[in-house]
């Protein structure tokens, strides 16, 4: 059988080759056995008909498979988004419903809002009411049988310069006999609360002043060698009284006599009044005797007193302002010329402390800097009557790196901090020679917030405020060096 099978094939192979249409082709296989392929062309069909590949119906099956696969994830992932928009459609009450809740609350929230909004505008009219209340009893003449302050004769002389429309500015002016001691309807309000507490803690204080140095300079200019433990006079309760300036004239003119101390609180943005005590007792009870308003506002903790004049800084701008406290206006007024104003060039402790006006044994003094000093502390001299410069010093010392200043005799000093316990005067400047030296002389900031610290020639003290504190120093002034 094999071997006929072999014949034929030999034949078939040979007539194969003979006519071309049939082919034997012989090779191993995978295993290694030898294995014969006879083809032969089809005599009908001119090519095969697509020969089903096992790789190819593979490939067919598991494409429809994985079609399949898809389709059913196509109607899985169809049907849980149905699920999802079947939950949507559930949840769309509730997030209506939590829309409207917030909406709800909003509104509450808008109408408390309003409702508030009203109730402080409500507040305000009812302080500015009393505020105005205030002013009023102020304002309000003296009973018939009070006593009037009576005008010295050189008041009475000054009387006719005052401009037309004095009458109108002053009947907004407080009249007090000094010789009344009634506190019932007289007492500034930043000291009227604590009255008794205040009283005590000035006589606790009172015994500590230093007993009298028999080296100091009670007559002359000298320099300053030592200044004292600071002494409490007075301690305001109300936020007024946060810091500000107290000053004694010592030059006073009729009608206020030498022991009138003079004060006014700096908070606010329209500072006016002026409050007048007879002595330093009346300032430590809090019962001042005159009040005067301020035909102009006043800026800055750097105001004094002499020769009858209040000279203050206007408020928001470099004009001084010499307001006549007898005849009761404003008796001069100028600028003083590139002064910085209005925290431009403060002291360290950063309130309005542009301009510093003091009074010493030489007259008037502004301290203060403008911006070609860059910062440093200009000194100029002034002319009293007038308000004009006479004469400046540019110094080398930052105005914003000292806590305040103070002029003796011509001799600038300044201190180190406003805040710290201890701390000293730290540089001093003679205008006489126009030098200034370092300095280390220890200086007491008792309250930790000191906003004006000035030398009074009157009391030849250290007059202070400090956080809410009407403070002074005594001081140990070396006799004058012989020229
Ligand atoms: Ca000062």
């Amino acid at each position: 059988m094999f071997l006929l099978l072999s014949l034929s094939i030999c034949g078939l192979l040979l007539r194969g080759d003979a006519q071309d249409r049939a082919s034997l082709w012989r090779g191993n296989d995978r295993s290694g056995r030898c294995q014969y392929t006879f083809t032969v062309p089809s005599p009908a069909e001119a090519s095969c008909p697509l020969a089903a590949n096992p790789e190819v119906e593979g490939l067919k099956a598991r494409l429809s498979l994985l079609e399949v696969m898809v389709s059913q994830l196509t109607v899985g992932d169809t049907q849980p988004q149905g699920s999802q928009q079947g939950a949507g459609a559930r949840a769309q009450p509730e997030l209506q419903e939590m829309l409207n809740r917030v909406t709800r609350e909003r509104n509450l929230l808008q109408g408390e809002k309003e409702r508030l909004e009203k109730e402080l505008e409500g507040l305000q009219m009812r302080t500015e009411e009393m505020r105005r209340e205030t002013e009023r009893l102020r304002s309000r003449p003296c009973p018939p049988q009070t006593p009037v302050v009576p005008h010295s004769p050189s008041h009475q002389d000054r009387a006719p310069i005052r401009p037309a429309g004095a009458s109108s500015q002053m009947s907004h002016l407080m009249t007090r006999p000094n010789s009344q001691r009634d506190s019932s309807s007289l007492t500034d309000s930043a000291w009227q609360y604590g009255a008794a507490p205040g009283f005590q803690e000035l006589k606790a204080e009172v015994t500590e002043v230093p007993a009298p140095d028999g080296n100091e300079d009670k007559t002359g200019c000298g320099e300053l060698i030592s200044v004292g433990e600071p002494i409490t006079h007075r301690k305001a309760d109300n936020i007024a009284g946060k810091y500000g300036v107290w000053m004694q004239d010592p030059e006073a003119v009729l009608p206020y006599g030498p022991d009138m101390i003079w004060r006014v609180d700096t908070i606010g943005t329209d500072v006016r009044q002026l409050f007048g005590y007879d002595d330093m007792e009346q300032l430590s009870k809090g019962f001042p005797s005159k009040v005067l308003l301020l035909p102009d506002p006043l800026e800055s903790t750097g105001a004094t007193l002499y020769r009858g004049s209040l000279y203050y800084q206007r408020r928001l701008s470099r004009s001084l302002i010499r307001y006549d406290l007898a005849a009761e206006h404003i008796a001069a007024r100028r600028e003083l010329p590139h002064a910085g104003f209005h925290g431009q060039f403060p002291y360290s402790w950063g309130g309005y402390t542009d301009i510093d006006l003091s009074v010493d044994e030489k007259g008037l003094w502004a301290v203060y800097s403008t911006s070609k000093a860059q910062g440093a502390i200009v000194i100029s001299h002034l002319d009293p009557h007038s308000l004009e410069v006479k004469r400046s010093w540019e110094t080398n010392i930052r105005k914003a790196s000292v806590a305040n200043s103070f002029i003796i005799c011509g001799k600038l000093y300044t201190v180190a901090s406003y805040a710290a316990p201890n701390t000293i005067i730290n540089y001093v400047y003679d205008t006489e020679t126009s030098q200034g030296e370092a300095a280390s002389i220890p200086f007491k900031n008792k309250y930790g917030y000191n906003s004006m610290i000035d030398y009074n020639l009157a009391q030849r003290k250290l007059f202070s405020w400090d956080n809410f504190h009407i403070v002074s120093y005594d001081l140990r002034l070396g006799r004058q060096q012989a020229n």
